[in-house]
């Protein structure tokens, strides 16, 4: 990354090498390199966001690919193809590339208008950091959940929100398989923590935001994959949501809106129906010692038509308010 003479060098006038570990000589590096701080941010960001989702996205790939984790399918039947992933991928790209990509390129010069720190260096320690990741975390949650619920009435289910339910049993790449305007509205879920946080202490790196992002991407594509493992999050801390919740949010259309966590649900009554069907799921297991996998696995699978018949049914009560209803698949 070193080469020409760089102008923005003067921006680390002072700057004691020697005190920096090499990641962060690494990033002044690029700084200098680039030599023009809203491209380096926007290279930076953009690229970051495309390895890291598809990068998180890649593993549940091969998982569908694999027979012998089908037993830890929560929709066992519906495997995705390969056309279903690469229809997914398509319409992904599409939108990172129109949608996300313009905004990245204004993320710098509005990073900078409210004191964000991008080159500098040295950066944040874990101390600092973790604290951030865990109120953005919170944050988001609670912004995603009244958003979520919004999107689920009338209009905007029916021209915004339908797009990302095209998938009843989804898969890691269907995360951010969105209507642009959603991409936008629950996009804001995730930006205006880490701004509003910058905003009022004038003490925030964009490493933070990096980190943030990063572990947000991981929690979104984990929560679309279909797969809910003995050693899954949600196993080891009780309150997280993951995939065992969310796929039941596509499976049936309505209950657990929120993304992350499970108190927002909990708090406001909107996992009645998913808590009916736990407790169904459990007692016909508890009633059924003797039965082999194959046979639970079918009962299962008719408890869970039922369930989904009814969430279909809800979705086109909702469609049909607005006007012409569209089949549902
Ligand atoms: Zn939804
Ligand atoms: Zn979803």
């Amino acid at each position: 990354m070193h080469g020409e003479p760089s102008t923005f060098a003067s921006a680390y006038a002072g700057t004691d090498m020697s005190a920096l570990n090499w990641a962060e000589q690494q990033w002044m590096a690029w700084y200098m390199w680039i030599d023009n701080p809203v491209l380096a941010t926007g290279i930076m960001s953009f690229l970051m966001h495309e390895i890291v989702y598809f990068g998180r996205c890649i593993p549940w790939i091969i998982v569908d690919a694999m027979p012998y984790f089908r037993k830890w399918k929560l929709q066992p039947t519906k495997i995705p193809t390969f056309e279903d992933q690469w229809a997914c991928t398509k319409m992904v790209l599409f939108s990172h590339f129109t949608v996300e990509l313009p905004q990245i390129w204004l993320f710098h010069p509005l990073a900078e208008s409210i004191g964000m720190k991008t080159h500098d260096v040295p950066f944040p320690t874990l101390y600092e950091i973790i604290p951030q990741v865990l109120l953005f975390f919170f944050l988001e949650d609670i912004w995603h959940w009244c958003a979520h619920m919004a999107l689920h009435q009338g209009a905007l289910y029916k021209y915004i929100h339908k797009v990302h339910h095209t998938y009843p049993a989804p898969f890691g790449l269907a995360a951010e398989y969105a209507h642009p305007a959603e991409v936008l509205i629950l996009g804001a879920g995730t930006l205006l923590g880490p701004l509003g946080y910058c905003y009022y202490t004038r003490d925030f790196h964009i490493i933070t935001m990096y980190t943030w992002i990063t572990l947000r991407l991981f929690q979104a594509v984990d929560a679309h994959s279909g797969y809910d493992f003995p050693w899954s999050l949600q196993h080891i801390i009780p309150f997280w949501a993951g995939a065992e919740h969310h796929d039941f949010h596509h499976m049936t259309f309505n209950n657990n809106f929120a993304t992350s966590f499970r108190w927002c649900d909990r708090i406001m009554g909107t996992d009645k129906n998913y808590l009916r069907y736990v407790e169904r799921v459990k007692r016909m297991r508890a009633s059924n010692v003797r039965a082999t996998h194959q046979e639970l696995m079918a009962m299962e699978g008719k408890l869970m038509s039922q369930f989904e018949a009814a969430g279909a049914e809800e979705e086109a009560r909702v469609c049909a308010k607005v006007g012409a209803t569209k089949k549902i698949d």
